[in-house]
């Protein structure tokens, strides 16, 4: 997975950006911070949404699926067409965008840094 920026606030009052993967050297005190666990919790997070999303996708086809069979009984081959269509149009057009922002705001507040410093 990329490296995902990281901020650290050290005690000593200075902030420091760096990349998760890496050891961060605070710039006003030398203080060490190794964000490689951080790296690997985003992973996790990022791996569970990932994962979650996938099911989304699968769920969403069995919608559409769905709405295409009670199209097809309602109103034949024009029926298939339109409420299939409109379903993938509210499923993955609507629906979908709008779980994804709720899932990753809901990853970010999963996600919170915290890396304590290192003896020097
Ligand atoms: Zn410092």
């Amino acid at each position: 997975m990329a490296p995902a920026p990281i901020l650290i606030k050290c005690p000593c009052g200075i902030e420091t950006r760096g990349e998760t993967g890496d050891i961060v050297v605070c710039s006003g005190c030398g203080a060490r911070y190794d964000t490689a666990a951080e790296a690997q919790r985003l992973e996790g997070v990022a791996a569970l949404t990932q994962r979650q999303f996938r099911y989304l996708s699968r769920a969403g086809l069995g919608f559409i699926g769905l709405l295409g069979v009670a199209g097809l009984v309602w109103l034949n081959v024009w029926g298939l067409l339109i409420l299939g269509a409109g379903g993938g149009v509210v499923w993955f057009v609507l629906f979908m965008p709008w779980m994804k922002r709720r899932m990753l705001t809901k990853a970010s507040t999963l996600y919170t840094p915290t890396v304590s410093p290192t003896r020097k």
